[in-house]
């Protein structure tokens, strides 16, 4: 194994990306030492059980001191302020990263805080789960997932690199891209099925000619998949929501007139529109898969057991005396 890219990485937050992060750079040795810390003293005592950190450590102050590369892991609104809190005790030529999911408000949060010397690069990684908290986390969680890394313009470059090749070593692809563009191709792929996704469960929790029993049992036929989606962390979601808001409400507006069109389709009883436009979207299904962002087993894989043997027939009971 080649030497660790980074000798002190500290993580800021572990719930399922931090957690994720800690596992993964142990594994693929992308770290020598691992120094964590979490906001509450029940998480932080769960990582040190779990023993995915050299040290759990009580504050942010306490883990940035000394640390090469400081990944921040925390719901995106509380960035600006764990920046400030970090920034006295960052080390020349430290690295501060993150892992949120929007990146033009992480970027404008921290930004202000950072001192010279020390280099801000913000991060996402495109992978996750439904799950939260440190024991959801798992070391394999971005092997072929996408990183896109948005640095600021005239970032230096020797540091960007360290850090490609750090999400590299945890078998991430790595992209680059600027924080504008970021928030905007994810207020698609991302922020807006997880809008819709909330919504849809929403709706059919509320509609009382279906009872909640029969959305349950009979949730295979499609709801179940947004359910997974919409069991996602609120608090995390919640800034998402707040923090991205003019790129996600900019494709909730095309959204609507796509949902419209469809619903005049219906409405004017056109099958050929409706036919059309469900063609081009099944295209784009297995064009995910085809690029390998997607398992091709129907059904996302999902186990379809054979139906249970029959019990056998009686054996023709024979005349007892
Ligand atoms: P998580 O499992 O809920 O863990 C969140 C961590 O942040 C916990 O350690 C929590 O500490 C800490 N935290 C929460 N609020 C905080 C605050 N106000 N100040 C300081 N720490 C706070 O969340 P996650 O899924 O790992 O998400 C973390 C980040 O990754 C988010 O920015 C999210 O946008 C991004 N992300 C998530 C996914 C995904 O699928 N989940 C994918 C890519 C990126 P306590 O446990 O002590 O409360």
């Amino acid at each position: 194994m080649s030497p660790p890219i980074i000798d002190r990485l500290a993580l800021i937050g572990v719930g399922l990306i931090g957690g994720s992060i800690a596992r993964a750079a142990r594994e693929y040795g992308a770290a020598r030492t691992i120094v964590a810390t979490a906001r509450s003293p029940a998480t932080r005592r769960r990582v040190a059980e779990l023993g995915i950190a050299d040290q759990v450590v009580e504050t942010n102050a306490e883990a940035a001191k000394g640390a090469d590369l400081v990944i921040v892991c925390i719901p995106v609104g509380a960035s600006g302020p764990v920046a400030a809190e970090i920034a006295p005790h960052l080390k020349a030529g430290a690295i501060v990263s993150d892992v949120g999911s929007v990146k033009g408000s992480v970027l404008a949060d921290m930004a202000p805080h950072i001192p010279k010397g020390a280099h801000l690069i913000p991060a996402h990684p495109v992978a996750g789960t439904e799950n939260s908290g440190p024991d959801s986390g798992f070391p394999e969680l971005f092997v072929n997932r996408w990183c896109i890394l948005t640095p600021p313009e005239g970032a230096d470059k020797e540091a960007v690199e360290t850090l490609r090749a750090f999400w590299a070593t945890l078998g991430a692809n790595v992209e680059t891209m600027t924080a504008q563009h970021h928030d905007l191709v994810l207020a698609i792929t991302s922020h807006l099925p997880h809008l819709i996704a909330y919504t849809i469960v929403g709706t059919a929790e509320e509609f009382s000619n279906v009872s909640r029993s029969e959305v349950l049992k009979f949730s295979a036929g499609g709801f179940r998949d947004f359910t997974r989606i919409a069991a996602s962390d609120p608090t995390m979601w919640r800034d998402v929501f707040l923090h991205n808001k003019d790129a996600v409400l900019e494709m909730l507006a095309q959204f609507s007139a796509d949902l419209g069109y469809l619903t005049r389709a219906m409405q004017d009883g056109d099958g050929d529109a409706l036919f059309d436009h469900f063609t081009r979207t099944r295209a784009i299904r297995r064009g995910i898969v085809s690029i390998g962002q997607d398992s091709a087993a129907p059904d996302f894989g999902r186990p379809h057991p054979a139906k249970p043997l029959a019990p056998l027939a009686r054996p023709y009971a024979a005349d007892s005396e």
